[in-house]
C-alpha cells in the first residue's frame, strides 16, 4: 500500500486567468486530509471539494458548485498528479487557476522545489483490464490494459505550423517535466472574437498560450515544433487526474478535447467492471 501525499511547504501564485481575466492569488497548502479541496478566500472561505461529477468540460475544464466555479483546473491537476499529490488544500482568491505562462512548467517547479511528505490516508492505484473506446464527432479516446501509464495523443489541424502530430510516451515525471510541462496552449487569432463573445479567453495575451494566425504564431517561437500535440497529451493528464486514482493503462487519443477526456472519467466511474485495485504495481510516475 501506498500513502497519500502532500506538500511540504506551502506555494503560493499570482497571476491572471485566461478565461476570466481576472487577477488570481492562488496558495497551495499541506493539507491531512487525504483529499484534494479548494477554499475560495473571495467567497468567505467556502469550502468545494474536488468532484469529477461536477465538472464542465468544454473549453477548459471547470469545477461548478451552486454559487460559482473554478476554471482551468487541468494544468495544475496534471502536476498534482504527477508529483502524487492526493492531500491538499487549494486556496483561492478568484474563481480560476492562474495561467502563468500557459504551461506547467511553473508550477511544477515550484511543487518540485517544496517537496512531498507522506500523510496517513491510503492511496489506491487503478488498473484498466478491459479496452474501451469512446468517440464524439470524428474525435476518439481510447482505454486499454498496459503495464504503465501509457498516453498516446494525434491531433489533425488544418494549419500550415500543426497539420497531423502525433505522441506517445510511458509516462514518468522525468518526461512530464521534460517533453510535457513546458508546452503551452495555444489558441487562433480568429477565434477569439467569438470566445470573448461568450466570456472566455478574456485574460489570454501572446504570454500565456501559443497564438496563430493563417499562417504561423504571432507570440514568438515555439518550445517544441510538435508543442501543440504536447499539451493536448498535458491536458489529457490533467482531465484524467480528476478520477482521483494513479492509473495503469494505456490512454489513445485521437483528435479529442476536454470534453471527450472528461467522459473517459465518468465512463472509469460509472463502470468499475473496466478496472481493478492494483495492490502489487505502481505506476512508474509515482517513483516504483
Ligand atoms: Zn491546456
Amino acid at each position: 500500500m501506498l500513502n497519500k501525499q502532500t506538500l511540504k511547504h506551502e506555494i503560493s501564485f499570482s497571476g491572471i486567468g485566461i478565461h476570466s481575466g481576472e487577477q488570481i492569488r492562488m496558495t497551495l497548502k499541506p493539507s491531512r486530509s487525504g483529499k484534494i479541496f479548494f477554499r475560495r478566500l473571495d467567497l468567505g472561505g467556502l469550502v468545494v471539494d474536488l468532484d469529477p461529477r461536477r465538472i464542465d468540460a468544454l473549453n477548459c475544464t471547470c469545477l461548478v458548485f451552486e454559487s460559482g466555479r473554478i476554471q482551468t483546473m487541468e494544468h495544475l491537476m496534471a502536476v498534482l498528479y504527477m508529483f502524487g499529490l492526493d492531500s491538499l488544500e487549494i486556496e483561492l482568491f478568484g474563481g480560476e487557476i492562474p495561467i502563468m505562462d500557459g504551461s506547467a512548467a511553473p508550477l511544477a517547479r515550484a511543487v518540485l522545489e517544496a517537496g512531498v511528505v507522506p500523510v496517513e490516508p491510503q492511496r489506491h492505484v487503478v488498473r484498466v483490464i478491459k479496452p474501451c473506446t469512446l468517440e464524439e464527432g470524428g474525435a476518439s479516446l481510447s482505454l486499454s490494459p498496459a503495464e504503465n501509464l501509457n498516453i498516446s495523443y494525434a491531433i489533425d489541424f488544418d494549419h500550415p505550423l500543426i497539420g497531423r502530430q502525433e505522441i506517445s510516451f510511458d509516462l514518468t515525471r522525468e518526461v512530464f517535466l521534460k517533453e510535457i510541462a513546458p508546452a503551452r496552449t495555444f489558441g487562433f487569432l480568429k477565434d477569439i472574437p467569438e470566445l470573448r463573445k461568450r466570456g472566455l479567453a478574456l485574460g489570454g495575451t501572446l504570454d500565456s498560450a501559443v497564438v496563430l494566425d493563417d499562417c504561423g504564431t504571432i507570440s514568438g517561437p515555439l518550445r517544441f515544433r510538435d508543442e501543440f500535440v504536447r499539451h493536448k497529451a498535458l491536458d489529457l493528464i490533467g482531465d484524467l487526474a480528476l478520477f482521483g486514482h494513479p492509473l495503469l493503462g494505456r490512454f489513445q487519443a485521437d483528435k479529442a478535447g476536454h470534453r471527450l477526456h472528461h467522459r473517459a472519467v465518468l465512463f472509469l466511474i460509472e463502470n468499475p467492471d473496466f478496472w481493478t485495485f492494483e495492490e502489487a504495481k505502481f505506476p512508474r510516475f509515482l517513483g516504483d
